[in-house]
């Protein structure tokens, strides 16, 4: 079939060019539509972003961005876009306490998914075998949770009460997993959310838990190769503002920008965040921006970053957990000129999700304390100096997982039928990550396809359980 030209191609736009715009972009690109993509910033990339330092002129993570195995769709994303070459991808996650002491977490070759990660738990020192046991049987307890989330549910604090875990266990083990993975504390985490990272990223798969890491700055990524990509198949319009969607008999009719002609469209997909959505649709598009009004009303939460460059190195270890500390992860981004010295540094970062009472805190008592921190995991004589240090908060990183927020959450499809919604915050299933943008990129890329009547060009990939969880755990 000869290919249509490209002015008698329906004209698709999507707002927006954090991931979840990207992917649907690329969902898009495969088809014979012709799909403009409209990004506020200069970059393309969104929150998973970076920024150049000044001096130095190197580009700078906002905050590491990590994958795990779990993230399926992802993962098929980066495939098809030949990203998946600049992401490292581990088989072992190593912890640490304050006083240093480590646990490797690895699967064993001899036993299936949900046991797999058993004899790492077993070897880790730092736990009592009271401690062991007791938290394999919460952890069963909480695969077998059946309830769905709803406002009045428990938080994941309260349920953790209920099942008698201590205080310790709480911060070792609990908090470590869900506050790095959910990025809100547990006061605040709704018991599925937190079942479905255990679930999904420890239980069902025995690749699941395996770490993705970018080996290069976002935006070298999202607006480097990603966007060659995609300018090679349609348009890619960057430091363009959408202003308003323009409705005509139930229909989205045009596209006003911020200053220029407003453009007619067959079709959008919104995938701005979810503060923003609503201001782009006429409050007389009722059902629809009642729906984004709700959605306006998700929590969230702040992650920061903290930059530290070094005149020694630290550790070896790409990355780090980091238990019962002021910090989440360590991330050794190797060797680098840091900003205004002239030293070459040891390039570290550390993650603190859920960051909210660091906005009190002083940024250099900070920096120091967080070394301080890890001189005592990896002593060393003389002293490591901080050379330099950044600290970047992002203060609306992420929508919080509270109970009942996944009611908040609107479908990909709308009442509208020629208007899309993607963004980590639409119905997913997903918590806020770049696999939960990814998939609702997908879905709305679908949604259009298929009002346009069209073949769908990409499909979510989700995890194969193994057949012992998908027995067991219904997973
Ligand atoms: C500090 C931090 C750390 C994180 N760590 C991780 C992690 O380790 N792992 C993980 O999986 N996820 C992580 N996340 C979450 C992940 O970054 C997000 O889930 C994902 O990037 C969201 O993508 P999105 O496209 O849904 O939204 P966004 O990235 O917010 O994209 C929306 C885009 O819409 C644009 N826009 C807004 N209004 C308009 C308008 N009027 N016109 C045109 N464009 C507009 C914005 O500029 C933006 O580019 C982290 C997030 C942050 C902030």
């Amino acid at each position: 079939m000869a290919e249509p030209d490209r002015a008698s191609r329906p004209r698709v736009v999507i707002v927006g060019g954090g991931l979840a715009g990207l992917a649907a972009a690329v969902a898009l690109s495969e088809s014979p539509v012709e799909v403009q993509l409209l990004e506020a910033r200069r970059y393309l990339g969104g929150r998973a972003a970076s920024f150049e330092d000044p001096a130095s002129g190197m580009l700078i993570d906002h905050c590491q961005h990590v994958g795990m195995g779990c993230c399926t769709t992802l993962i098929d994303f980066l495939h098809r876009t030949g990203l998946e070459r600049h992401f490292r991808q581990d088989r072992h996650l190593d912890a640490f306490t304050r006083e240093g002491q480590r646990a490797r977490i690895s699967a064993t070759p001899w036993l299936p998914a949900p046991l797999h990660l058993l004899p790492a738990a077993a070897r880790i020192g730092f736990l009592s075998w009271k401690e062991k046991l007791h938290t394999a049987r919460v952890l069963w307890r909480l695969a077998r949770y059946a309830r769905p989330d709803d406002i009045h549910g428990p938080s994941m604090q309260t349920w953790l009460e209920q099942q008698q875990v201590s205080r310790r266990l709480q911060r070792i083990v609990w908090q470590t997993v869900l506050v790095s993975a959910l990025a809100e504390t547990l006061d605040r985490i709704s018991v599925p959310a937190a079942r479905k990272v255990l679930v999904d990223g420890f239980m069902a798969h025995r690749d699941a838990f395996h770490p993705w890491i970018p080996l290069a700055p976002l935006r070298e990524l999202f607006d480097g190769p990603l966007r060659q990509w995609l300018g090679d198949r349609g348009v890619v319009r960057t430091s363009q503002r959408v202003r308003e969607l323009e409705f005509k008999d139930g229909h989205v009719e045009r596209v006003h920008l911020a200053d220029a002609t407003p453009e007619p469209v067959r079709a959008v997909i919104l995938a701005v965040p979810w503060k923003h959505a609503a201001t782009l649709v006429p409050p007389e598009v009722d059902a629809l921006h009642a729906s984004l009004q709700a959605a306006k009303e998700l929590g969230s939460s702040p992650i920061t970053g903290i930059h530290l460059w070094l005149d020694r190195p630290l550790t070896d270890l790409p990355h780090a957990v980091l238990l019962d500390t002021r910090g989440h992860w360590l991330f050794n981004r190797g060797s680098s000129l840091p900003h205004e010295a002239t030293e070459v540094g040891h390039y570290y970062q550390i993650v603190i999700s859920a960051s909210r009472e660091l906005a009190e805190l002083d940024r250099d008592d900070l920096a120091h304390d967080l070394c301080e921190e890890l001189f005592r995991i990896w002593p060393q004589d003389p002293r490591p100096r901080l050379l330099n240090f950044r600290v970047v908060t992002e203060q609306e990183a992420v929508f919080s997982v509270t109970p009942g927020a996944s009611q908040r959450r609107p479908s990909q499809q709308t009442a509208i039928p020629n208007l899309a919604l993607a963004g980590d915050w639409t119905a997913t299933g997903w918590p806020a990550t770049m696999e939960g943008a990814v998939r609702s990129g997908y879905r709305a890329a679908q949604v259009v396809l298929s009002h346009l009547e069209l073949p769908a060009t990409t499909r979510e990939v989700s995890q194969r359980a193994a057949w012992l969880p998908r027995l067991l755990l219904r997973a």
